[in-house]
């Protein structure tokens, strides 16, 4: 029965790769007539020419890396975070964050969360290019010393049907593009993930219940798991559980932007 496994994985293996390559192309076309359709403009200020005008992206909020806490990321935290403490975490059941590090580029003002809506809700795709390169930005160059691969927290089945891409995984392809890295697909869509209405313990009860990771993938040692937005942190715990629970030893976090 072994081999025959083996040569099942590898075939599957070898049809994913056609697969990825033919939505690429397709992905491309779609942008191309997209692109003559309806002109693209700025998410933010709204000028035609690019999904993210240079004057846009220049005046972001950015987080200041080197005062933030260099465990989750937290803005200002690099001496005594607010955040990550283990009074905070204990009621929803951590001592400490279950990821090895975590950063954010951003804070999330209305001026990000736009950027955000409009990718995901309004289908500028074009905008996972440049949120990537700005989270790439944030990577700490000592994470690449153990040669991670890029995964992301899926979209459920029908954010997915409804949007017609993940998000997450397109700014994950981008970004892997970005910094030569492998992308590993390696969460299961989660099932019914409406977290607004929750609150924290809720949202980490509810992400626990329903993520886990792929069946039979094999999960590499170290990870760079991608999200768009840190709220709670409620998904990015409970992404790095699985993952951890599946075989990954190392994961260190990255989103676009945080509350
Ligand atoms: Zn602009
Ligand atoms: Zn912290």
């Amino acid at each position: 029965m072994e081999p025959m496994a083996g040569q099942m994985r590898l075939f599957e293996e070898e049809t994913d790769r056609k697969q990825d390559r033919w939505r690429a192309v397709r992905d491309f076309a779609r942008e191309m007539v997209a692109e003559t359709l309806y002109h693209t403009r700025c998410a933010v200020c709204d000028a035609p020419g690019s999904a993210l005008c240079p004057r846009c992206a220049a005046a972001l909020p950015f987080i200041d890396a080197l005062s933030a806490c260099p465990r989750c990321g937290a803005p200002y935290g690099v001496v005594q975070c607010s955040e990550c403490t283990p009074v905070l975490l204990a009621p929803f059941g951590y001592d400490e964050p279950p990821y090895d590090e975590a950063v954010s580029a951003l804070m999330l003002t209305d001026e990000v969360r736009r950027i955000v809506t409009v990718y995901k809700d309004q289908n500028e795709r074009s905008l996972a290019r440049p949120m990537a390169d700005i989270i790439a930005r944030y990577l700490p160059p000592r994470w690449f010393t153990r040669s991670p691969a890029i995964t992301y927290v899926p979209a459920t089945v029908a954010a997915r049907r409804r949007r017609g891409f993940d998000h997450g995984e397109r700014i994950a392809r981008e970004l892997s593009f970005t910094v030569e890295a492998e992308l590993a697909p390696l969460l299961a869509p989660p099932r019914r993930l409406d977290q607004r209405k929750l609150g924290r313990a809720g949202r980490i009860g509810n992400m626990r219940k329903s993520l886990t990771a792929l069946s039979g993938a094999s999960i590499p040692e170290t990870l760079i798991l991608i999200d768009d937005v840190c709220t709670t942190g409620a998904t990015l715990f409970a992404s790095t559980d699985a993952l951890k629970a599946a075989g990954a030893k190392t994961v260190f976090c990255a989103t676009f932007a945080r509350t």
